[in-house]
């Protein structure tokens, strides 16, 4: 299956009357009159996203704070773009944040691009993700595509960064569940591994037996 939003969200008539009354410019994109639409827009696309961020593909929190709204072109640069439903995607704030207001056009644009082909990163509309960017062991990410959208990704948006927060997320819960953390360990051990575990565990209880 294509891994792309497979169609934009559409704002009711409601939202266009606001949109059309209270944005002048990207700064607009704050005011809470547009909280309704931010909302549906949300709900629209998290089914249509499968519930993953659009660059990283880690699964979106639930809470308002554990989601962004992200403008593929940012809208300082381009703020006629602010309110495209082809522009906004859900983002997870750290690629947000770690994107930021990073060029991500071959070449300045008037109108709104039909097509990935002058977007240097994976457009969330346009683009087959698959195709650009295969993601191993959950965090290790590799640029696929010649036209190096992939590998432009991965550096805007710092993609990197996941292979940090997986051990730490790791570690974490290693700390909270101990057993958790070693049936973890014997799931995805060699043989000689789980054997040594084992062991381990002996002498874990033999321990406890003993105190
Ligand atoms: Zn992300």
């Amino acid at each position: 299956m294509v891994d792309k939003i497979s169609a934009p969200y559409v704002p009711t008539c409601e939202e266009l009357k606001t949109i059309k009354a209270h944005f002048k410019d990207d700064k607009d994109w704050k005011n809470e009159k547009f909280d309704g639409f931010k909302s549906n827009l949300i709900t629209d696309l998290r089914l249509k996203q499968d519930n993953k961020c659009c660059y990283c593909k880690w699964e979106l929190g639930y809470d308002i704070k554990n989601v962004d709204i992200e403008h593929i072109i940012p809208k300082s640069k381009y703020s006629q773009f602010t309110f495209n439903p082809k522009n906004l995607a859900l983002s997870c704030p750290g690629c947000n944040t770690s994107k930021s207001f990073k060029n991500v056009l071959h070449k300045p644009v008037k109108l709104y691009p039909r097509g990935g082909t002058n977007i240097m990163i994976v457009h969330a509309h346009f683009d087959d993700y698959k195709e650009c960017i295969e993601i191993h062991d959950g965090a290790i990410y590799e640029g696929l595509d010649d036209a190096g959208k992939g590998c432009d990704t991965i550096k805007i948006c710092k993609l990197h960064r996941m292979k940090k927060v997986l051990k730490k997320m790791r570690k974490a819960n290693a700390q909270k569940s101990p057993v958790k953390s070693l049936v973890e360990s014997l799931r995805t051990a060699t043989k000689e591994e789980q054997q040594e575990l084992a062991d381990l565990v002996v002498q874990l209880i033999n321990n406890s037996a003993g105190n």
